[in-house]
């Protein structure tokens, strides 16, 4: 793999605020890919807010824009990314995208967040988990779901660091050579998982990191965490600890900006949840540096 590619990004835009696309075409860009994003909803903010208004593009619609470049030979990736998805005739139409793409670049690299909920609640509609389970995660290259959605597509119930990793061994089996669960809660501690199946049905390299957990509730941190692994991930093949090591080291010094920034402003941090200050990370998208390490099982 080359050190860069263009990638098809199909997630939310919000026209304030950083969720979806909003918080994955930027960094992107920054470490040098060429993004196309296809927009799943415009709305006019995040759904945290409390109210949003806006369109949701239908299964047809996304049809209708592949066919657009498909008629003047545009659809060459090398990678796709796909984030949080409301309904199972879209997922449906990403899945023949998926295998669209793959029949043109047999090398396609699809970086799937299977976005469903967190902290014990869904919020997409309960039929997308079987779909997901089923259809999603054995196209994928790699998938990057948080703790509750790990638990949603193996059965398990994480609530130990060897439980993640089995979460982990379960996935690979069913297609992902990598898997990123991107926060696992044990005891008040945050800790990421990483595993990666270098050969299919051999045992997986796995890491840990363990992740100063911020008192905050942040928006759109899993869009842009997904968005850095795919970046470096390509950048370093063979090395996934590596490049977790750096997307969470961008996402750690973005969300100690974006606390401070709140807290001079004289904002309560904790009293809602927080836009993070993307744009003003640039540098440390672009150079991370490196503080916390991933330590080898
Ligand atoms: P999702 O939004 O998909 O549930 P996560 O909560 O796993 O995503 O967040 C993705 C990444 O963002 C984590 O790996 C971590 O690096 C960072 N992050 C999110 N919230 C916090 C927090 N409160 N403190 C520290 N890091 C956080
Ligand atoms: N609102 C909208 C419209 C979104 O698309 C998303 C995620 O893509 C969110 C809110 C929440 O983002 P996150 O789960 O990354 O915090
Ligand atoms: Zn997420």
């Amino acid at each position: 793999p080359s050190d860069t590619g263009r990638v098809l990004s199909i997630q939310s835009h919000t026209v304030q605020g950083y969720v979806g696309n909003k918080s994955a075409v930027f960094p992107l860009q920054l470490l040098g890919y060429d993004v196309d994003p296809i927009n799943s909803v415009q709305f006019s903010n995040h759904t945290g807010y409390p109210t949003f208004k806006g369109q949701v593009l239908n299964g047809q619609q996304l049809c209708d824009l592949i066919e657009g470049l498909e008629a003047n030979d545009l659809l060459f990736y090398t990678h796709v990314l796909t984030g949080y998805i409301g309904s199972v005739s879209f997922l449906d139409t990403i899945l023949e995208v998926i295998n669209k793409l793959r029949s043109i670049n047999p090398n396609l690299t699809y970086v799937c967040d299977p976005v469903m909920g967190d902290e014990g609640k869904l919020y997409v509609p309960e039929e997308l988990v079987h779909v997901y389970r089923e259809k999603v995660v054995p196209l994928a290259s790699m998938l990057t779901p948080n703790q509750f959605e790990a638990e949603k597509l193996t059965g398990l119930r994480i609530t130990s660091e060897e439980d993640g990793r089995e979460a982990c061994a379960i996935l690979h089996a069913a297609g992902p050579s990598k898997v990123v669960i991107t926060s696992i809660t044990i005891g008040g501690i945050l800790l990421l998982i990483g595993s990666h199946q270098k050969v299919k049905g051999q045992k997986p390299e796995q890491f840990k990191i363990l992740i100063h957990k911020i008192p905050a509730y942040f928006t759109g941190t899993g869009d842009l965490m997904t968005a850095l692994l795919l970046g470096w991930s390509n950048k370093y093949p063979d090395n996934l600890d590596k490049a977790a090591e750096l997307a969470v080291s961008t996402l750690q010094a973005l969300l100690r900006r974006t606390l401070d920034d709140y807290k001079r402003a004289g904002y309560d941090p904790t009293s809602s949840s927080l836009e993070i200050r993307l744009i003003q990370s640039h540098d440390e998208i672009r150079n991370p540096n490196v503080e916390l390490k991933a330590e080898k099982y």
